[in-house]
């Protein structure tokens, strides 16, 4: 059956590398019989300038009926002062769609291990996802602030916490077999609760390792033992700032894709970094987050999983003869690399 794919290109450097990861989807697609429909909709910046919203009724509608969404990036200088911004639309799509959960994978690339800010001895061999909770826990409890007193409430029901582990344990099986629960249940009764929850949900894997820490150790441990993982599974609050945090271990934000799911409906594929307008339509954006966000759409939504081994070899390949944007410290154009990624499918 055909797959709907809707593309959201944005703003910034978005068109250009949105353009670069349909090529190299296009080039995969005829060794995996791969049968796929694009729909590209106005979003982010872009629509506001189209339509006059961030997230028009015709591209949330096309969302909703998609098998998958390649989203960019949205965002630039010249909507800081708009009346509706951009990432209003991002904040609207996640929710319609109920993404609750945001997996980002880290991996360093054997030919961009000088750009990482890790030791030489402890490089080797990171690959890690972290699964972070998206839709619940503080950032969506209650607000009150008065001039001498402010409240923030977290909370989490059972079934909030069992659907994100069950992702995570997902994940880890068809990876490390491990699965590393992130909590504060020494102080905080939600961490109580996530604790009892991943205990619960690890029953169903015995396949899968389940390991606990505590936030403050893990946010140590990434940096002096990032070896240790596979998949890091965690609340909203803490999953903001660990996803930060493991964000900077490759060096670079150009090479890194992430992944948005629901309970039900398509999934969002996007890079972790934004709209980069600096560099937009100089043509020298380093594509890779893009192109393996396309990977990661064809195994998560697609379980096209040579398809994706594919792209990602090709990237390595890539990388590995020198072939380097801007940003990784060469003078590859975006197109040079992205015709380069495809040449070594
Ligand atoms: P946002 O608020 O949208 O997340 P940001 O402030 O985090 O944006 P980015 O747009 O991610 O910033 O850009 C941060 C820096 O990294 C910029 O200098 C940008 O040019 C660079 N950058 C980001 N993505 C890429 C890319 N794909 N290729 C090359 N450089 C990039
Ligand atoms: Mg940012």
């Amino acid at each position: 059956m055909t797959k709907k794919i809707v593309t959201l290109a944005g703003d910034g450097i978005g068109p250009e590398i949105m353009a670069a990861g349909l090529q190299v989807l296009a080039a995969v697609a005829p060794k995996i019989n791969f049968a796929y429909e694009v729909e590209a909709k106005h979003f982010g910046g872009a629509a506001i300038d189209a339509e006059g919203h961030p997230l028009p009724e015709a591209t949330l509608t096309a969302a909703k009926a998609a098998d998958a969404i390649l989203l960019a990036a949205i965002g630039g200088p010249q909507y800081n002062d708009a009346a509706v911004r951009p990432e209003q639309g991002l904040l609207g799509l996640r929710k319609e769609l109920g993404l609750f959960a945001n997996i980002r994978p880290v991996q360093i690339f054997e030919a961009l291990k000088h750009l990482s800010p890790l030791k030489p001895e402890i490089i080797e061999g990171v690959d890690f996802v972290v699964v972070r909770e998206l839709t619940g826990g503080i950032y969506f409890g209650e607000h009150t602030l008065n001039e001498r007193k402010a409240r923030d409430v977290n909370d989490y029901t059972y079934e909030e916490i069992e659907r994100i582990i069950k992702i995570a344990f997902e994940i880890a099986r068809g990876r490390g077999k491990k699965v590393t629960s992130v909590d504060k249940q020494n102080v905080l009764a939600t961490s109580k609760l996530w604790r009892i929850v991943a205990e619960d949900v690890a029953k169903n894997y015995p396949d899968v390792v389940l390991e606990h820490a505590l936030v403050d150790s893990l946010a140590m441990k990434m940096i002096t033992n990032p070896n240790d993982f596979d998949v890091i599974v965690t609340e909203n609050l803490f999953g903001d700032i660990l996803s930060d945090e493991s964000s900077v271990l490759p060096g670079t934000l150009g090479v890194m894709p992430s992944a948005s799911h629901a309970a039900n409906g398509p999934s969002l594929y996007e890079p972790i970094h934004g709209s980069a307008p600096d560099i937009a339509g100089l043509g020298i954006a380093n594509p890779i987050s893009m192109i393996l966000s396309v990977a990661m759409m064809l195994r998560e939504s697609f379980e096209e999983t040579a398809g994706a081994q594919y792209i990602e070899n090709a990237v390595n390949k890539t990388l590995l003869e020198g072939v380097l944007t801007k940003d990784l410290g060469g003078t590859a154009s975006l197109s040079e690399m992205t015709a380069t990624i495809i040449d070594n499918l």
